[in-house]
């Protein structure tokens, strides 16, 4: 047996400990004339109004990507972003008091490649003279309801990576341009902070609130977005005055027909009353401010496309509203950015408003909550999902296994796809069906580049002595039950290779499909662990509802599965599988459980840690119970309910219909399926199955392991019956005795929690409106809980919390109830541009989704250490393939390494390894993560000391920290004064850098530049 404790990177070199302070500057090109100081001024006596051209990018919506960038597809929308780029460098280039900013990065890097080198030193000019900013600057404009925090900063990292490899200190943005995405999250504010971001503007918020706002001139505010943290996640943020548009009569694009015609001859002559209407305008938008700063946008969706129509007649609106300054106007009107209006309000000395909370639900009208889009296309946002995973992953691998570096193309492919997908049209389902196609393809793509990564690291973990290199199979069908390989391999060995990415040991599940004989029984299967230990494992037959899944080509009958323990954190185990048909398998049983009325004593089953009882009239579950936990008990219903969708043509409010961004059902009351469950269950070794069928098109699978805390609904949904010409929405419910008081509890982006009370709003009145159900729905990246309002024993007041493996949206509707909604399936469109029912179909059929709810039963005080540890589980899921091998196990035991590690040790209960990830020049890009708010554990919310020359394996030769962002340059944000601003400095770090020691604050992240020796 060889049994290797070994580093994916062997190094015998003692890296210089003494240099891992030392700043590792690479020559970073300083912009003299571009930033704050080439902002034009203002004029303190006057309204100075900005002037900000711009043209808002979707990457994908009604066309694809490509189609976008191009310009095709004109009968969709007439949009091109290559001439929209072209157009505007021209005219910029033709006058030096023009401005204009650059949002996507996704399409100026396509735009950027195919330019000349005289073409690029243009642009290069106006990005020095700062007249060309680069303004968010994410890979796309990310959505802030669906995308979770690990993608969102992937997403602006790699595109702001690229703006500062090309452009240098000029091309790192200061503004957050969050100006459509549906909803506006605390964890989104605290990442463009953190990124060293100076603001943050968006359009879209409820209302009520905006109307609020405009008359207390509390538009503008400090958004406090994690008070623990001080100015560190503090970001001036400002909602725009009207959306991101001109104002009515001011869209001088080719797409309008809004113009200046400035001959007094001309009997369409428009000058005096474009003028007044400007100026009118200006000051009333002023009244809605604090200082005598606007901002006016010009411009829209895919605008500029002929730059030159839009400028000529700015040029003309600056000059004759500023004439009438001559007869005592106040309006000032120049051409500006976002930057530079933000300049002007830093320099006005005010003393802002603050915000906590944050911006969810967004509804526009008193039928339009944009709560539908948590949820829309549940099938694509779990492949997103598991594809940021991947991505955490073999980042990690590219980053300690040398092959695995080398494939920097297939790592790349992987950024920009998930860079894509979180954009606010693609991972919130919303976009045309044949654009989420093309999303899709464009994850496929990632996900084989991420296998090719996968393999290549594998193998060089497991190198030993010249073994023969091993050809990996991935099974991207698991989710269907479906593996090309472990089907077809029925005699022979095999082996499994795991890839923890996780900082700590974790012990998953392990499952294969396979297929019976011709003697009617499966394969007989002996796995044999790292350590040459047999490891006890089950076949179970599959579940009907599997076997019979729209468009799975399998004949697999059975799974396979077995718990891989103590995986090393960061690194490799692998298992051998010996396969044969000698005998006959014993696959457990499936018993079918008689439920009927008459008996009274309900179902039980347990665990280590639970007592579970099934109510004998319905096969519901009725009860769960802490073994370990005396006193924690609680009264537990599951059960599938749907909404039918509102029918609606959008004519008026009151019609708007049930689609893609809009969640409105019929009726505030969801409706029952069937109240008589059919329920079996399967006993094995490793685990047991409790699985109930409702109707046709929802089941789950109540899955626990003999030995976890945690359990599982594993529920399929679909295909959703549209026959009686109504759409619905299915949800699955926990109805429970817990008495908690209208409040419920989400996450922001799968990070931060926030709290929630029914029917409430911490800003602003919500008042009456019909849509009782849809306004107390809140993203779910991650988790949801409810638990007893009394808190006076924190040991005895239980809690309930739900975590999700994709994003989806809930609440707590009615007391004591916790509801995710798992599937939408609808026959309207809401009228919110994208123009096509919510209808998903696949295989001839309505589209069938399957995911995972974990669901804790716990004590108050025992919650946070339990959810915390099993939801970073999911975005650091372990990933696993299968490779043939002639060996056997004694064989592969001496001739492979089966167990590496790249950590020295594994990381506290309450730090993650967030990122690490190649970056510049050799070097890697570590982040640090302290995964505990403030007061959520007694313990594990603590400081977290960390000792960063201890973390990995391989020797370390410098560490630098830097902003969120990996950037080079350290960020100097501007200061604001703000209501309730204490006088004392942010707490100290207790930092001893030059002992590489670091104190990670609960809910912190920490981003470091790491060089290996
Ligand atoms: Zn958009």
């Amino acid at each position: 047996m060889r049994l290797l404790l070994a580093v994916l990177i062997l190094s015998c070199v003692v890296g210089n400990l003494s240099g891992h302070s030392v700043i590792d500057r690479r020559k970073v090109k300083q912009g003299v004339n571009c930033g704050y100081q080439t902002c034009p001024q203002g004029e303190a006596d006057k309204l100075n109004v900005h002037i900000v051209a711009h043209s808002h990018d979707d990457v994908g919506w009604l066309k694809t990507v490509d189609q976008y960038y191009f310009g095709a597809r004109s009968e969709i929308q007439n949009a091109g972003v290559q001439y929209i780029i072209d157009s505007y460098l021209e005219e910029l280039l033709k006058d030096e008091s023009k401005r204009f900013i650059q949002v996507e990065t996704a399409f100026f890097k396509m735009w950027w490649d195919e330019q000349n080198e005289e073409t690029r030193d243009n642009y290069r000019r106006m990005v020095d003279e700062g007249r060309l900013e680069f303004i968010g600057g994410g890979w796309s404009m990310n959505d802030e309801a669906s995308a979770h925090y690990t993608a969102i900063i992937d997403n602006m990292s790699w595109g702001w990576k690229f703006l500062e490899d090309t452009f240098g200190t000029c091309g790192r943005p200061k503004i957050g341009w969050q100006i459509d995405p549906f909803g506006h999250s605390r964890e989104q504010a605290a990442i463009f902070a953190e990124m060293g971001m100076d603001g943050l503007f968006f359009a879209r918020l409820d209302y009520r609130d905006k109307t609020k706002r405009k008359n207390e001139q509390t538009m503008e505010m400090l958004w406090r977005a994690n008070p623990r943290l001080g100015a560190k996640s503090e970001i001036f943020t400002g909602a725009l005055y009207n959306h991101y548009s001109p104002p009515p009569g001011f869209c001088f694009d080719l797409l309008c027909s809004d113009v200046i015609i400035d001959n007094p001859n001309s009997p369409d002559y428009n000058v005096i009353s474009k003028v007044s209407d400007l100026i009118k305008w200006a000051e009333d938008e002023a009244k809605a401010f604090k200082t005598n700063h606007v901002m006016i946008t010009m411009g829209n969706d895919f605008n500029y496309q002929d730059a030159h129509v839009w400028y000529k007649n700015l040029d003309k609106l600056i000059r004759y509203v500023n004439a009438e300054q001559a007869s005592g106007s106040r309006v000032n009107l120049f051409y500006s950015t976002p930057s530079c209006y933000l300049k002007g309000l830093n320099d006005a000395g005010v003393t802002w408003p603050t915000k906590t909370d944050d911006f969810f639900p967004y509804a526009s009208d008193p039928h339009a909550y944009w709560t539908g889009y948590f949820i829309s296309r549940p099938t694509f946002k779990g492949y997103i999902r598991s594809s940021n995973a991947m991505l955490q992953a073999v980042k990690q691998m590219s980053s300690l296994a040398p092959a695995a570096g080398s494939l920097e193309a297939e790592l790349n492919l992987m950024r920009e796809a998930l860079g894509i997908n979180q954009h606010h049209d693609a991972v919130t389902g919303t976009a045309k069906q044949h654009v989420t196609d093309d999303y899709y393809r464009i994850l496929h793509n990632a996900n084989v580049a991420g296998w090719k990564i996968f393999e290549a690291a594998a193998n060089s973990a497991s190198a030993v002595n010249g073994a023969p290199k091993l050809a990996y199979s991935p099974c991207p069908r698991l989710n269907i039950s479906e593996c090309a390989f472990t089907e077809s391999t029925t005699s022979g060995n095999f082996i499994i290779t795991v890839y923890n990415p996780l900082g700590r040991p974790q012990s998953p599940l392990i499952v294969f499909p396979v297929v019976a004989l011709e003697n009617g029984s499966p394969p007989t299967y002996v796995i044999t662990d790292p350590e040459g230990n047999t490891v006890p494992h089950d076949v179970f037959p599959l579940p009907q509802p599997i076997l019979v899944l729209p468009g799975r080509n399998s004949n697999a009958e059975y799974q396979v599965h077995f718990v891989a323990r103590d995986l090393p954190p960061v690194g490799f185990a692998s298992y051998h599988v010996s396969v044969s048909t000698a005998r006959k398998n014993r696959v457990k049983r499936e018993v079918k459980l008689k439920v009927n009325r008459s008996k009274k004593q309900g179902f039980v089953f347990e665990n280590d840690f639970y007592v579970i009882t099934l109510d004998s009239a319905t096969g519901h579950v009725s009860s769960i119970e802490r073994k370990d936990q005396p006193g924690i008990s609680a009264s537990v219903r599951q059960e599938f309910m749907f909404y039918n969708g509102m029918r609606g043509f959008n004519q008026n409010f009151s019609d708007r219909a049930s689609g893609a961004y809009i969640f409105r059902p019929e009726s505030q009351a969801p409706l029952t399926m069937r109240d008589q469950l059919d329920v079996s269950f399967v006993a094995g070794d490793v685990l047991t199955e409790i699985r109930a069928y409702t109707e046709d098109w929802a089941s789950h699978v109540i899955r626990f392991r003999s030995d976890s805390e945690v359990l599982e609904s594993e529920w399929i949904a679909g295909p959703i019956p549209i026959d009686d010409g109504v759409g619905k929405e299915l949800i699955s419910r926990f109805v429970t005795d817990i008495r908690n008081g209208a409040k419920f509890y989400t996450d922001s982006n799968g990070k931060l929690t926030e709290p929630r009370t029914r029917d409430y709003r911490p800003t602003f009145e919500l008042g009456d409106d019909t849509e009782a159900v849809s306004r107390n729905y809140y993203p779910v990246l991650s988790r949801s809980y409810i638990r007893d309002e009394d808190q006076s024993d924190p040991n005895l007041s239980r809690q309930l919390t739900i975590l999700t493996d994709r994003a989806q949206g809930g609440g707590s509707i009615v007391d004591g109830a916790l509801e995710l909604m798992v599937h939408r399936r609808l026959l309207y469109d809401d009228a919110f541009g994208v123009g096509e029912a919510l209808n998903e179909s696949a295989f001839g059929t309505g589209l069938v989704a399957r995911g995972l709810h974990k669901f804790i039963l716990t004590s108050v005080s025992n919650a946070a250490k339990l959810y915390r540890a099993e939801e970073v589980k999911d975005i650091m899921r372990p990933l696993y393939a299968f490779a043939p091998t002639s060996l056997s196990a004694k064989k592969w035991l001496t001739g492979y390494a089966t167990k590496v590690s790249a950590l020295k040790a594994p990381l506290p209960e309450n730090v993650n390894l967030m990122t690490l990830e190649p970056w510049r020049d050799g070097r890697l890009l570590m982040r640090l993560e302290h995964m505990f708010e403030p007061g959520e554990d007694a313990v594990l919310s603590n400081s977290a000391p960390i000792e960063l020359l201890d973390i990995l394996a391989a020797p370390v030769l410098s560490i630098r920290e830097t902003d969120l962002s990996g950037s080079q340059v350290a960020p100097v944000k501007m200061k604001w004064d703000y209501e309730g601003k204490a006088d004392k400095e942010d707490e100290s770090l207790n930092d001893d850098i030059e002992k590489g020691v670091i104190t990670l604050r609960p809910s912190e992240i920490r981003t470091f530049v790491v060089t290996l020796a």
